[in-house]
């Protein structure tokens, strides 16, 4: 048996699609028709300042009234959204008596709108959610509508909201949280920061990368990390460098609900372990902490031989590598590629820039080790292997 194939023999599991997926440029004129076959009458949109100053959310809007459904709107959510801005939403839509929820946005808009879905329903506070299955009533019915090439939420059963007291994030997850209907309309990507673009594509590329080797993945989730990877390595350097390229931002939209899908099925790693504490204590944006992490995550775990070769399979897949070439190499020219991209991207890849010193990897290390992800990662990583790591990003 080749040996990328040797994990794959005897992997259980369970596949169930619990999203129908629509895609295409000009999809959202379909809301109304998709809002009704819920069947919907009044509509909770959740979206965030930057969308309602794209006009996309005046848009949904109007497609919605023109279908005769009644709209009530919360467009205050914050990046990274924590337990007070899911209460706020919380209080609008109990006000309009709503009976389904549109996330319009990037991750946050999609996690605020599936945190709100679990109180709206299940009463109680965000906390009694946190791990899987915990909401013991039916959830309202939610069509996502992602305008970011980056999270994969959309095909994800997870809302991630961070506890404002302790910074932590909390993933809590639910069969009955997954959209029911996610609609991947490229031309709403178009609207993008360049900064957004940059952050959410990488974003998007290690949710491909790290979903390839976690210890959960299975025959299906090789699948959709497989060509997530296709998709956005090749997407990204094409939207970085021409914005309205259409065609590249549909491959980045489609690549990163591929990776969610991938997320779904096979957790993710050590370096959105890594990742969060960034975020949590520095304030760096979510994609940009993943992409300076993952190619020091690649390297550590590519000492194993199993994940060396499934990084190889994508380093070869993207002609990163001949197939002649050993697996740890074509893994080292994996790693090299990545810290091009964020180059590409126009984003450090230093800690020390950010404004980390050396005294705060200790405490990073331990919250990190201590991370739900860390258990997927393939390789057993530890406090002290996250020092290591962090302190091999100080200073690029
Ligand atoms: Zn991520």
């Amino acid at each position: 048996m080749p040996p990328d194939l040797a994990h794959i023999a005897l992997a259980s599991f369970d596949y169930s699609p619990r999203t129908k997926l629509i895609f295409g440029a000009g999809a959202v004129a379909r809301i109304g028709e998709l809002a009704k076959e819920l069947p919907a009458t009044k509509v909770l949109l959740v979206t965030d300042p930057g969308i309602v100053s794209a006009g996309h959310a005046a848009q949904v809007t109007r497609l919605l009234e023109t279908a005769g459904l009644k709209v009530a709107c919360f467009d205050a959510v914050e990046e990274n959204p924590g337990t007070h801005c899911v209460e706020k939403c919380v209080a609008v839509a109990r006000r309009a008596g709503i009976n389904a929820i549109v996330g319009l946005g990037g991750g946050s808009s999609m996690d605020t709108a599936k945190g709100c879905n679990f109180i709206l329903t299940n009463g109680g506070h965000m906390k009694d959610y946190w791990g899987i299955g915990k909401a013991k009533k039916p959830m309202l019915p939610l069509i996502a509508i992602p305008t970011t090439g980056g999270t994969g939420s959309e095909c994800q059963s997870f809302a991630l909201i961070t506890d404002e007291r302790t910074h932590q994030k909390m993933a809590c997850g639910d069969p009955k949280a997954a959209a029911r209907i996610a609609l991947l309309d490229p031309a709403l990507t178009l609207s993008q920061p360049p900064r957004v673009t940059a952050c959410s594509g990488i974003d998007a590329i290690a949710h491909a990368v790290e979903t390839a080797v976690t210890r959960a993945r299975n025959p299906i989730s090789d699948l959709f990390s497989r060509e997530a990877f296709r998709l956005t390595f090749a997407g990204l350097p094409r939207v970085l460098k021409s914005p309205g390229d259409l065609e590249a931002r549909g491959w980045m939209l489609l690549g990163a609900a591929w990776g969610g899908t991938a997320i779904e099925n096979s957790m993710l790693g050590a370096t959105h372990s890594a990742a969060n504490p960034l975020t949590a204590h520095f304030g760096i944006a979510h994609g940009h902490a993943v992409g300076l992490m993952l190619p020091h995550v690649v390297r550590f775990n590519a000492q194993e031989p199993a994940a060396a070769g499934s990084y190889a399979e994508l380093a070869r897949a993207a002609r990163l590598a001949p197939r002649s070439e050993a697996a740890e190499t074509a893994a080292e020219h994996l790693a090299h590629r990545l810290e091009q991209l964020m180059d590409l991207a126009k984003l450090t890849r230093s800690l020390g820039t950010l404004g980390v010193q050396p005294k705060d990897v200790p405490r990073l290390a331990g919250e990190a080790a201590s991370q739900w992800t860390a258990q997927f990662n393939p390789r057993t990583v530890a406090a002290v292997d996250f020092e290591q790591m962090y302190s091999e990003a100080l200073n690029q």
